[in-house]
Order: structure tokens, then sequence, then C-alpha cells
């Protein structure tokens, strides 16, 4: 639960504007990855299910797995040409790894038991400037593959549970299989409620709110069942729910 008017409560239904990712982080993330983020023990990604999104990331339908695509080579290296028409590096020109780079080789040491797998939080674009925190994942797996003619790495997260820097995720979550809504629903809710609580109109921290809750059966895979909430009305409701 919120302790302030301007905290977030890093609940997964919860809409984040960009500028409350670099509170919550103490940074602005703005490469998609971020390897081992300053004096954290965790890394940060941003993805993007939209269909115009520069990488291929996909989420499962419980929230639980994320295929995360690698990033391309950087643009100045590029001569001019679409960074899509080259194969994404492991390491930069001048020999350094790149995030990709970081990624696989955290990977390799988790599945070859050498370390524990890297904590990743996941930030998930709706709109430009608009986030939601998708929680804590662990990195298991790395590979590349041919995608479009040239090679790119796909990375593989895992939710977890663990408490990792003092955040843990609301178990309810992995428990129930409904409770998180896919990245494609929330755009579709998010544009259809033009980014506005559907009862007052606030842009004040919006939630996403199940119309039929999920304990009593209603679906998060649907768009309809979905509406956007300012945090006085989601309070509201989850009070009367609670009495
Ligand atoms: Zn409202």
């Amino acid at each position: 639960m919120p302790t302030s008017e301007s905290s977030y409560d890093e609940s997964v239904n919860e809409i984040i504007p960009y500028r409350k990712i670099e509170e919550i982080e103490g940074f602005r993330p703005e490469r998609g990855m971020n390897f081992k983020i300053k004096d954290k023990n965790y890394s940060i990604v941003l993805m993007s299910v939209a269909k115009n999104a520069p990488y291929k990331d996909k989420i499962s339908e419980d929230g639980k797995e994320i295929i995360y695509e690698g990033h391309n080579l950087n643009k100045r290296y590029c001569k001019n040409k679409d960074p899509n028409t080259f194969d994404q590096p492991i390491a930069s020109p001048n020999g350094k790894l790149t995030e990709n780079g970081k990624f696989m080789k955290a990977s390799h040491f988790f599945k070859d038991g050498l370390k524990d797998p890297e904590k990743i939080r996941v930030y998930q674009k709706i709109k430009p400037g608009m986030w939601t925190f998708n929680g804590v994942f662990k990195l298991v797996d790395g590979w590349e593959e041919k995608s479009g003619g040239r090679m790119v790495f796909k990375f593989k997260l895992l939710l977890t549970d663990e408490k990792v820097d003092g955040y843990q995720i609301n178990k309810d979550n992995l428990k129930e299989d409904n409770r998180i809504i896919p990245g494609e629903v929330q755009i579709e809710v998010f544009n259809r409620d033009k980014g506005k609580c559907v009862k007052c109109g606030s842009t004040d921290h919006l939630h996403y709110d199940h119309i039929i809750p999920f304990s009593k059966g209603g679906t998060s895979k649907d768009a309809k069942n979905i509406r956007l909430y300012c945090r006085r009305h989601n309070l509201e409701k989850s009070d009367k729910i609670g009495k």
C-alpha cells in the first residue's frame, strides 16, 4: 500500500509515468538493457509488446515468462545503413562487451552452475511516457537465432517471488494465473479509456481495475473486464471489497 501521495507501490497493475521510474530506480534508464545498475544487485530492462515496437519482446499470457530480444548495433557504427540489417553485436568494435554480451555472459554463468541467475527488474511500455512494472525476473537462458536475415539475441526471463533489493512481488500474482493483465490488453484499455480514470477523469496514479475481480472469476485477458481507475477510486473499491 502506498505510504505517501507521491509513492508508487510497484503493484503490477499500476501505470508509472516515465519520470517516476527515475525516482524509483535512482537513475534514468534510457537504454532498453541496463546490466547491473550502479551499486545495485540487479539489472533493468525496458520492453514493449506494441506492434510498432523496435524489438520483438514477448511475454506469456500469465506474465511469468518473457522472451526478450537483444539490441542492435549502435547507429554510429552502422554507416547510415539500417541497424536491423546487422547482426546484433556481442561486443562493440573496441572490444567491450555490449549489453547483449553482458546478459549472455550472465546466462552462461547460470547455466554452467557458476552463479545465481541475474535478477532483472522489467518495465513495460504502454504508451510514450507511460509504463508498468512487470516484476523481478531471473535470467535463465540466452541464445542467438536468425531473424529477418541476420542474427539476434534472445533471453529467457522467469518471474521470481524472491526478495530482490527490498522488493518482493505479491505471491498471489504467482498463484493465480489469471491475475496479471497481458501487455496487449493494457495497451488496448489505456487507449480506450484515453489514459484517464473512467469515473472522474483524473490521471493521478492510474491502476488497471478488474470490473469482475479475478478472485470472483473475472478475467484479465479480455479488455472488456479491465478499466482505468485513479488511486482514489481504486482505493475506494478495495476498501469496499475488504469490508
Ligand atoms: Zn477516479
